[in-house]
């Protein structure tokens, strides 16, 4: 069947970063997670103690390099990680672990500085929490985005509340829309995290999320699979019964509808889970990452849908 998708030039219904890349930069960007050895308010006790339930000791930033590794060791053991798969590849530093911009300027200035410009990259990412964006940091993020494609990366997970409250988040879906308006007021691209199978949510509730997230001007979503890790709170809470898990044609079910929903336009940055097979809890079904990709490529085309299809009539 052709794939009439305008943002694809292979059989992805959807907008897929790696297309993303080859239109912007003309071939392959990898991103390389990092961890600057920030810490989180919603950890310190200014926001929260504890964390997201769901968040493990790395500040999910599983995939980083080890913290107290100097950063452009990190960076540099990433590129190598990657270089015998894509020896052509161009690089994005991904600051990932925990909240990136969770410190005086002067600080994020030490960390960021080396990596703006550095030969071989194209941008730069940084993960954080909408109340963590002070108009100092603002300030240093806007002249960031005027030196190189950079993207600031928000956990928003669900836009309820009490979703929220559910899984510990410590901040509200209306300081992430105020977060959003300044980061867009600026010229900086940003991506929305969201999480599907959060405890207390059905699927209504994540298409809702969905449909309010595609109101607003954001550039890029990661979907996420709930994976629960071992030695979490809600991990805890999985091994009493209070968690349920999601199957994976429920999943897939999910995402495809919500693909429906977003804009074609809206880059689809991550659409499973990552977790990693030593601490992952469950759903165990989702370490077979190419299965579900294929099982959602399946189910677009066996719709014979597309992302942005249902916008108007869902
Ligand atoms: S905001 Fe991020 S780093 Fe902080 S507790 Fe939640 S998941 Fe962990």
């Amino acid at each position: 069947m052709q794939n009439p998708f305008e943002y694809s030039d292979t059989n992805k219904r959807y907008h897929t970063l790696e297309y993303e890349n080859r239109r912007r930069y003309g071939g392959r960007v990898v991103k390389v997670p990092l961890d600057a050895g920030f810490t989180c308010p919603n950890i310190d006790g200014c926001r929260g103690r504890g964390g997201c339930t769901y968040c493990s000791s790395r500040g999910s930033g599983e995939h980083a390099g080890l913290p107290g590794t100097p950063l452009m060791e990190q960076f540099r053991a990433g590129i190598e990680a990657s270089r015998s798969k894509w020896p052509e590849a161009r690089y994005i530093p991904y600051f990932q672990a925990h909240t990136n911009t969770y410190a005086p300027v002067e600080v994020l200035r030490e960390k960021f500085e080396p990596f703006i410009g550095l030969p071989g990259t194209v941008g730069l990412s940084i993960a954080t929490r909408a109340d963590c964006l002070p108009p100092e940091v603002l300030d240093y993020l806007e002249e960031i985005a005027r030196r190189t494609d950079l993207t600031v990366e928000l956990g928003l997970q669900s836009a309820f509340d009490s979703t929220g409250e559910r899984i510990n988040r410590c901040h509200s879906y209306a300081e992430f829309t105020a977060a959003v308006t300044e980061l867009k007021k600026r010229g900086i691209r940003v991506c929305v995290h969201l999480i599907d199978g959060l405890p207390g949510e059905d699927r209504a509730m994540m298409l809702e999320t969905v449909r309010r997230v595609a109101k607003l001007p954001v550039d890029a979503v990661k979907l996420h699979l709930l994976y629960i890790i071992k030695g979490t709170v809600m991990g805890q809470e999985y091994l009493e019964g209070k968690v349920r898990e999601l199957s994976m044609e429920e999943y897939v079910g999910i995402v495809c509808d919500q693909l429906e929903l977003l804009p074609p336009e809206v880059v689809i940055e991550r659409i499973t889970g990552d977790g990693e097979e030593a601490t992952l809890l469950a759903p165990l079904w989702s370490l077979k990452k190419r299965r579900v990709m294929n099982a959602i490529d399946k189910e677009m085309a066996r719709r014979n849908s597309w992302q942005g299809k249902g916008r108007e009539t869902k």
